[in-house]
């Protein structure tokens, strides 16, 4: 269970602050893996709230999937919020300002925690990689699990492989030209297949009936394995980690792909919870997407999973990207009385630092 280190001032990942012990177990949270709240996601909560502001340090977030919101806190729940057909909802159940958590008190809270999982992490790929006879390589997706895994697998020099779906953010495509350019080492596999073609012949993907994985992924994943490894096995190492899914929950730290033959996923990072990434990041100072100031995930901008939070958001953010995605499902059209003023759009671009119509 998470607990609140009161004098570190800070959340214990696993109940127990490696500097004092025994924390206040924070029994509220009903929900595994919480992230912290985006910059973005700051600034919209407190431009819609007159009594609760947020301040410059970390927050944290999880969603109530069966009371369908969102619930920002720290030692307590400080507002909820949900997106109904008017627009994003916040309720906030203190009032005042509060200025959040430091990443270095996170980090001295959960250092014993981390080192564990870095260590056992390590000892994993290590016996992996000691196999005989296979090629290793690391999907690298341009989210914090890839960059992360890429520091953590950094003494091995791997190969890493972009799978460029052809509907991923602009934050992402400049974020893998910069690791190109600063690290090497990194294949750019376009899908072959156009997304907004296959729509129009098989519909929009939906949650269950997601064709596109198998179009934009797999298949020109496949095909460069087998091109490039003349057909035998290559291990690849992936940053996917236990609690982003359920159907990820029993997932063992080595195996077959299901769909790409040659594939055998290696996954040392399966325990990690998406608050150890962010810890392992910070404290090695690693660079990362930009995408992480607006949205919780990265990946391809119309995925239908998290798909209406993200058009809230997008309508703001990535205009342009919004309506193109109006356009193929009819999901939004009842948003079109939304009010917006023009002083509340200027606010929220400014939070990003970039103009509206750039993407
Ligand atoms: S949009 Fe989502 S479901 Fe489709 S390829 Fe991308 S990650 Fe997979
Ligand atoms: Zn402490």
């Amino acid at each position: 269970m998470y607990g609140w280190c009161d004098k570190c001032k800070a959340i214990a990942l696993e109940g127990r602050c490696s500097e004092h012990g025994a924390t206040k177990p924070l029994s509220f949270i009903n929900s595994i893996d919480i992230r912290p709240l985006t910059k973005f996601e700051k600034q919209l909560l407190n431009n819609e709230s007159n009594d609760i502001k947020l301040g410059e340090g970390i927050f944290l977030v999880y969603g109530d999937r069966y009371y369908r919101r969102k619930i920002v806190f720290l030692n307590k729940p400080l507002l909820e919020f949900k997106l109904l057909k008017d627009g994003i909802h916040v309720k906030p159940y203190v009032k005042g300002r509060f200025e959040g958590m430091n990443k270095e008190d996170l980090f001295i809270v959960n250092k014993d925690r981390l080192d564990r999982l870095v260590q056992t992490s390590k000892e994993f790929a290590d016996y992996a990689f000691s196999e005989n006879g296979y090629s290793c390589i690391i999907s690298f997706s341009g989210g914090k699990d890839s960059i992360a895994l890429a520091y953590l697998l950094k003494k091995y020099k791997m190969k890493k492989v972009f799978i460029d779906t052809g509907i991923e953010f602009k934050e992402t495509y400049d974020f893998i030209k910069r690791f190109k350019d600063d690290n090497g080492n990194l294949d750019v596999i376009k899908a072959k297949s156009n997304f907004f073609l296959l729509c129009k012949e098989k519909g929009f993907p939906k949650y269950e009936t997601r064709w596109c994985c198998k179009t934009q992924k797999f298949k020109p994943f496949n095909d460069y394995l087998e091109e490039k490894f003349n057909g035998e096995p290559v291990f690849v190492y992936t940053g996917q980690r236990r609690w982003e899914g359920l159907s990820r929950l029993e997932s063992p730290f080595k195996k077959p792909h299901k769909y790409i033959v040659r594939q055998i996923s290696i996954q040392p990072m399966l325990e990690w919870l998406t608050m150890d990434v962010w810890n392992y990041i910070w404290a090695n100072n690693i660079s990362v997407n930009k995408i992480y100031n607006i949205f919780g995930r990265g990946g391809c901008w119309p995925c239908p999973f998290g798909l209406k939070y993200r058009m809230f958001i997008l309508q703001y953010t990535h205009p342009k990207l919004y309506n193109l995605i109006k356009k193929y499902t009819s999901m939004v059209s009842n948003n079109n009385n939304k009010k917006e003023s023009s002083t509340r759009n200027r606010m929220y671009k400014s939070v990003i630092d970039r103009k509206a119509n750039s993407c």
